[in-house]
This record gives C-alpha cells, sequence and structure tokens, in this order.
C-alpha cells in the first residue's frame, strides 16, 4: 500500500514507518504524536482523486486533516488509519478583483487568504481565533461562525463555489462564481459543515466583500441580561446595518482575563456581571 501511495504523490510527500510521529493531530496537544499507518500530503485535486481511490479498492480507512483546530477530537486517528494532511494544497489560485471572488485550494490558512485580498482592498469577512491555523478545508467541512456571523453569517453563506473528491476518487466540482444561481440542485450546501463524512474539499470560492475604510471596536459593561438584548437592538438600529461583532463575555470571564494580565489594567471596572464587545466596519 505505501508503495502505491508513494507513487502517487512521491517519497517526499508521505510519512510511515514512526514518522508519522513526528506529527500530532491537535494544535493543544503537540506532545501526542499521531497514531495511524501512515500520514499522506497530496498537491493537487487529481492526487487526492488517485488516493481515495486506491483506499476505496483497498477498503483504507482514512481520516482528513486540515489545521487541527477544531475542538471536538475529529481529526483523532487510530493506528490503521491513514491521515490525508492537506497541508501542501496551500495555493491561493484567483482573486478576481472584478467579480470579487477569491480561489483557493483547501490547505490554505485562513489569514493568509484574508491577508492576499485585504492587499487589493477587498475583504473576506470570516475571522476568529484560530485563523493563523485553521484552513480553508476544515473551515469549510465545520461551517465555521466566528466574529462576524451577525453580519455576513455563517462560512456556508460565504461560498460560491465548491470541488470535491468522493470516497470513490471521484471528483465532483461545483466551481462557480455567480451569486444568483438557480440551477437546480445546490451540491456544495451538502459539502458546507459535513465535517469530511462525504468527501474531501479540494477547493473553494469565496465571494468577498469590499474593504471597509473604517473600523471601530468598543467594550461596555452591562448590568443585567435583558440589558444585553436590548443593546443589541440598540446598536443593529442606531447603526443601520454596520455593526459587524457582538460578542458577549460573562463577569466571571472578565474578572479572570482582567486579573491575569496588567494589559487589561485600564479597561472597565470588575463588577458588571456582563460585558459586550462591538465592532463596527463602516465606509
Ligand atoms: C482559538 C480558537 C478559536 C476558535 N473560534 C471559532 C469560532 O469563533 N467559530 C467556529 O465556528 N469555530 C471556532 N474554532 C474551531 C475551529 O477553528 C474551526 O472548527 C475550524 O473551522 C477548523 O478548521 P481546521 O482547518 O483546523 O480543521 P481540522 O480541525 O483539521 O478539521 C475539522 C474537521 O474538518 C474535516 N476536514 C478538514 N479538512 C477537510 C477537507 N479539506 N475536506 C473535508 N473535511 C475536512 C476534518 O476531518 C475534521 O472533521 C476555534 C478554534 C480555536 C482553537
Amino acid at each position: 500500500m505505501i508503495n502505491k501511495l508513494e507513487k502517487i504523490v512521491g517519497r517526499d510527500s508521505i510519512l510511515s514507518n514512526g514518522k508519522e510521529k513526528l506529527r500530532f493531530d491537535h494544535i493543544w496537544k503537540t506532545d501526542i504524536p499521531t497514531n495511524a499507518f501512515a500520514v499522506i500530503f497530496p498537491k493537487s485535486t487529481q492526487q487526492i482523486s488517485e488516493i481515495m481511490k486506491l483506499c476505496y479498492e483497498n477498503n483504507q480507512k482514512v481520516v482528513i486533516q486540515g489545521g487541527l483546530t477544531n475542538l471536538v477530537g475529529s481529526t483523532i486517528t487510530r493506528k490503521n488509519d491513514l491521515v490525508i494532511s492537506l497541508d501542501k494544497m496551500n495555493q491561493i489560485e484567483e482573486i478576481d478583483e472584478k467579480s470579487r471572488t477569491i480561489t483557493v485550494q483547501s490547505g490554505v490558512i485562513l489569514e493568509d487568504a484574508i491577508s492576499s485580498v485585504n492587499e487589493k482592498n477587498l475583504m473576506l469577512p470570516l475571522n476568529f481565533g484560530a485563523k493563523g491555523s485553521a484552513q480553508i478545508g476544515g473551515i469549510v467541512s465545520t461551517n465555521a461562525g466566528g466574529l462576524r456571523v451577525l453580519r455576513f453569517g455563517m462560512t456556508r453563506n460565504l461560498i460560491l463555489g465548491i470541488e470535491a473528491v468522493l470516497s470513490n476518487g471521484e471528483i465532483i466540482s461545483s466551481m462557480k462564481k455567480i451569486t444568483k444561481d438557480n440551477s437546480g440542485y445546490d451540491i456544495k450546501q451538502l459539502f458546507i459543515g459535513s465535517e469530511g463524512t462525504l468527501g474531501i474539499i479540494s477547493k473553494v470560492i469565496f465571494k468577498l466583500e469590499e474593504k471597509p475604510s473604517s473600523r471601530f471596536s468598543a467594550l461596555a459593561g452591562l448590568t443585567n441580561y435583558e440589558n444585553v438584548i436590548n443593546f443589541l437592538k440598540f446598536m443593529q438600529k442606531g447603526l443601520s446595518g454596520s455593526l459587524s461583532g457582538f460578542e458577549l463575555i460573562w463577569g466571571e470571564t472578565y474578572k479572570a482575563m482582567k486579573d491575569s494580565s496588567l494589559e487589561y489594567s485600564s479597561l472597565l471596572d470588575i463588577n458588571f456581571p456582563y460585558y459586550v464587545i462591538i465592532e463596527l466596519l463602516g465606509s
């Protein structure tokens, strides 16, 4: 099996015979080595397809690994599993400024995609704490949310096109750049949030926004939960669509944060039961 896999990706793109233990299954557990039969790093959709065809014919179990930032143990492996890592599928294929889209391979790290469109005065509104490690394939497979869901929606709302490889190696492609598309079944939506159960996502097209020319953030302390809801409604109404983030912090968490670092010492008093961080993106 290893020989056949090596023929597909080359010897430099597979770890086996103990070398797989140089890897780990989660970014917070880097001291626990991967327990698997091998780790393979395809560089193209075609290579993923050939790997999957071989695994299908040989009843070989596979686990797909992206940036390993999930919080549910979904990238943990067993000793007979083959890990398919998307680390080498890291090409940003196109930024189309006219149609305001970015086409990426699924191993691209979110922060790299955000920075590359930023340079062209465009914005990919996806944003969350793990953006420096999470990969596009993992993000799409988990339908990740993040800090700007309130205004721009979940990952699902930002995707125009997907290419994926099924378990038998078949490649299916719905790589469209158009928003106004009513042509039958929307296959890509099945893959979004499917946690790798339907196939391996190999490429994605995201729609982009014009880069906002202003960004403001603020921290507010609130005396009860009803006021949190009222404050949200008040801000949404008053800011007419420019409120992009509204993150709630419980009083205990805020206190722990302030106690742990002098950096936060000049922030609000610790006696509020709720705090909210808000973000505005505007013209
Ligand atoms: C500090 C921190 C903050 C976070 N904040 C948020 C947040 O605000 N909102 C949120 O929703 N999540 C958040 N997360 C969770 C996590 O970042 C997301 O779930 C992320 O989308 C996972 O991406 P990944 O590349 O790390 O995927 P992985 O952890 O590698 O994989 C996740 C799942 O996707 C599958 N998978 C990976 N790549 C592919 C592929 N190409 N094709 C098919 N299946 C694939 C894996 O098999 C696994 O089931 C946070 C995590 C951390 C550590």
